[in-house]
C-alpha cells in the first residue's frame, strides 16, 4: 500500500503499525511523490499536502486506476474536504486523529469491495477443440461431442492448461477427488475421451508423468 502523509512523525508511526499488521508500505510525503509512486492496491491519502491539493492527487490516482482502493485522510472539521474527496474518487475516509483499529477496519472493508475476482473463463479453446464449461458443450471443428461427466471434467482439467503436462495424480484428484481411483480408471477414461474427440493426438501421453492437451500443428 501507499501511505501519503507529509507529517513525518505521523507517517513513521503509521508505517510501523501497518507493517506490524502485515502491510507492505511505500511512503510518500508530497503530492509529487504520491503520483510518482509504484502501483499499489491501496492508498491512504492525506488530503492536506504541502505541494498540492490531496484532492487533485486523489482524482489523478483514480483516473489512472479505477480499481485502486483509496482512503482519504482529513483533519477534523474539514467537511468540505471529505465531501470533495469522496466525490473525486476516494472509497472512504478517516478523520484525524483515528485509531489503528478504525483504520484497519476501513482498509479491510474497502479492499473487500475493490478486489477483483476474475470470473473463471467459461470457454476454453485449444486448436479445433472448444469446451464451454458453463453449458457443458464440447465441439471439435464445430461438431458437437457428447461426453460423460468424468470425461468432461478430465477434458476441462487438461484444457485449462493446454500444452502443459498434468500429472496423473492431479487428474485423479481433480476428477475423482482421490488418487485411490488408480491409473487404470484414468487410462480407460482417456481412451474413451480420445475416441470420442476423434482426434487421438489431442491428448498426448507423457509416459510416467501424465497427460497433456495439444493443438495439432
Ligand atoms: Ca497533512
Amino acid at each position: 500500500m501507499l501511505l501519503v502523509e507529509d507529517d513525518m512523525s505521523v507517517a513513521a508511526a503509521l508505517e510501523a503499525a501497518l507493517r506490524r499488521r502485515g502491510y507492505e508500505v511505500i511512503r510518500a510525503g508530497t503530492a509529487a511523490e504520491a503520483l510518482a509512486a509504484p502501483t499499489v492496491d491501496l492508498v491512504l491519502l492525506d488530503l492536506g499536502l504541502p505541494d498540492g491539493d490531496g484532492i487533485d492527487v486523489c482524482r489523478e490516482l483514480r483516473r489512472r486506476n479505477e480499481h485502486l482502493a483509496i482512503i482519504a485522510v482529513t483533519a477534523r472539521g474539514e467537511e468540505r474536504d471529505r465531501v470533495a474527496g469522496l466525490r473525486t474518487g476516494a472509497d472512504d475516509y478517516v478523520v484525524k486523529p483515528f485509531s489503528m483499529m478504525e483504520l484497519q477496519a476501513r482498509m479491510e472493508a474497502v479492499l473487500r469491495r475493490t478486489v477483483r475476482v476474475p470470473p473463471p473463463p467459461t470457454v476454453l479453446e485449444v486448436g479445433p477443440l472448444r469446451v464451454d464449461s458453463a453449458s457443458r458443450r464440447v465441439t471439435v471443428n464445430g461438431r458437437e461431442i457428447s461426453l460423460t461427466r468424468k470425461e468432461f471434467e478430465l477434458l476441462v482439467t487438461l484444457a485449462r492448461e493446454p500444452g502443459t503436462v498434468v500429472s496423473r495424480d492431479r487428474l485423479l484428484m481433480e476428477v475423482w477427488r482421490t488418487t485411490w481411483a488408480g491409473g487404470h480408471t484414468l487410462e480407460v477414461h482417456v481412451g474413451s475421451l480420445r475416441h470420442k474427440l476423434g482426434m487421438p493426438e489431442l491428448v498426448e501421453t507423457v509416459r510416467g508423468v501424465g497427460y497433456r492437451l495439444v493443438a495439432p500443428q
